[in-house]
């Protein structure tokens, strides 16, 4: 089984392919906006967001004092079962974050609005960040 630093290598490694990749091939323009949505959303689910929250590991451990946040996590995905599904498993991820997230914000503004004015599209690229991080550790799983 591929330790955290392994995972963060092999993600990184094939981030930077796949950026080489669409900008030698000049196929794709985004926006600076959009490379940055990616890239953050690429290195939460490389580093926070991982499948790895099922287990007592390294990405659980990096939550800090925030890790008691996602012991509900833990304690409901058995180690290396759904929540190493590609799609599944990052989905469900997501989803819970952001409960957290939105809870934490509805208790602190008492609402639910943002008050941003941000295309939804940056959020979209950015949630597709995660999902790729996520299918690339449960990628490099399978292989090991
Ligand atoms: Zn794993």
């Amino acid at each position: 089984m591929p330790g955290y630093n392994r995972h963060r290598l092999f993600n990184y490694i094939i981030f930077i392919a796949i950026v080489f990749f669409f900008y030698s091939e000049n196929t794709v323009h985004p926006d600076i906006g959009r490379i940055l949505a990616i890239s953050l959303g690429f290195y939460i689910g490389t580093e926070f967001v991982t499948p790895d929250l099922d287990t007592n590991s390294t990405a659980y451990k990096r939550w800090g004092n925030l890790k008691i946040l996602m012991l509900p996590y833990k304690w409901t995905f058995k180690h290396r079962q759904s929540s190493h599904n590609i799609l599944y498993g990052a989905f469900v991820r997501i989803l819970y974050i952001s409960i957290i997230i939105l809870a934490f914000y509805y208790i602190i503004f008492k609402s639910l609005s943002t008050g941003l004015d941000i295309s939804p599209v940056y959020p979209i690229i950015f949630i597709f960040g995660i999902i790729l991080a996520n299918a690339l550790h449960v990628l490099l799983d399978n292989i090991f």
